[in-house]
């Protein structure tokens, strides 16, 4: 697997018709970050911050939560990192909350989770803004809110983060070069208030993974239900497409950061409908870099149009002809 990074690595992903695709990388500890030079990904797209939260018996102090930053900014250079502020809660339960969440939760990814949880736990937010804010010092920093439904809640996040902001000018700290801020999309109903979000961003990143469990009402973690949902079926990409047309002219960057778009038929569906950044798993970023140049965009994105005007075709029959066809 090192090798196919390596032959990779150097790849430039620009598509035949010479559009230059974002491929970033998922990450969550501070070794996944040497998979950022071994696959010579554009940057993480999103950095899981919870893995920290999850892996610690007790709630991490703001000074280990600094330093793991700080370490993460370091070893990704001149590339952005975008840390997204905490989701646990739901399928990611931690100890000392477990009892809060248990009692409260009978269907966790639905529940008292991610943004929700932070902004009541004012503390383990407001710990996590400063923590993030003094690592980026001097530099640039891009934060991204989990489950936003409503646009008070990035509102509510936002503010947490200018509070420390004055704080740490009042102490006369580094202050971070400048800050970017971002929303997950993940939860449909926040697709409906768009219009509404996008001036108060910088970026948007749909997290495909919690989009189709609420999209289709199906638990993501029910091995039952896996297989049942196609992240190809007309739902899902007509509902990304809607998201794409609805972003343009706001100049907000929108990517996706879930699963689908480590996988090559979808991440070729993803590009078809107008994305143009994608944040996948280190292992898929040579092969999507690879895939990327082999197409042509109109070509593509003309065919998937296509097929999403009849809903009686199999997007992932004709996509897989359509790609064999042409050797990708
Ligand atoms: C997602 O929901 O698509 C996502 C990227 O976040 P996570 O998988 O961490 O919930
Ligand atoms: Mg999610």
């Amino acid at each position: 697997r090192q090798a196919a990074y390596a032959s990779l690595r150097d790849v430039e992903p620009f598509t035949r018709c010479g559009t230059r695709i974002q491929v970033m990388m998922n990450a969550g500890l501070r070794d996944d970050m040497s998979n950022l030079a071994m696959t010579g990904a554009d940057g993480v797209g999103l950095f899981r911050t919870e893995f920290q939260f999850l892996v610690s018996a007790t709630l991490p102090q703001r000074e280990r939560q600094t330093r793991l930053y700080r370490d993460v900014l370091d070893a990704a250079g001149d590339r952005p990192v975008i840390f997204r502020t905490v989701d646990i809660g739901g399928d990611k339960s931690v100890p000392y909350l477990a009892s809060d969440i248990a009692r409260n939760d009978e269907n966790p990814a639905m529940g008292w989770r991610a943004l929700r949880l932070a902004l009541e736990r004012e503390g383990l937010m407001k710990a996590q803004a400063r923590a993030l804010l003094e690592a980026a010092g001097g530099r640039a920093l891009y934060v991204m809110f989990p489950m936003v439904s409503e646009v008070w809640e990035f509102d509510a996040a936002r503010a947490v983060f200018d509070e420390q902001l004055a704080f740490l000018r009042a102490k006369k700290k580094l202050m971070p070069e400048r800050i970017h801020f971002g929303a997950m999309l993940e939860v449909p109903a926040l697709a409906e208030v768009l219009d509404l979000l996008l001036p108060k961003l910088s970026f948007l990143s749909v997290g495909t993974n919690d989009l189709t469990q609420f999209l289709f009402a199906a638990d993501r973690a029910n091995p039952k239900l896996a297989q049942r949902y196609d992240w190809l079926s007309p739902s899902i990409l007509r509902f990304l497409r809607r998201v794409i047309q609805s972003s343009v002219g706001s100049g907000v960057d929108v990517g996706v950061c879930g699963e689908m778009g480590g996988r090559r038929l979808e991440a070729l569906a993803l590009l078809g409908i107008g994305f143009r950044r994608l944040s996948i798993t280190p292992a898929a970023v040579g092969p999507i870099k690879e895939l990327v140049r082999k197409i042509d965009l109109d070509e593509l994105s003309a065919a998937i149009n296509g097929w999403l005007a009849d809903p009686a075709v199999d997007i992932r029959t004709e996509l897989s002809a359509w790609a064999a066809a042409r050797e990708i």
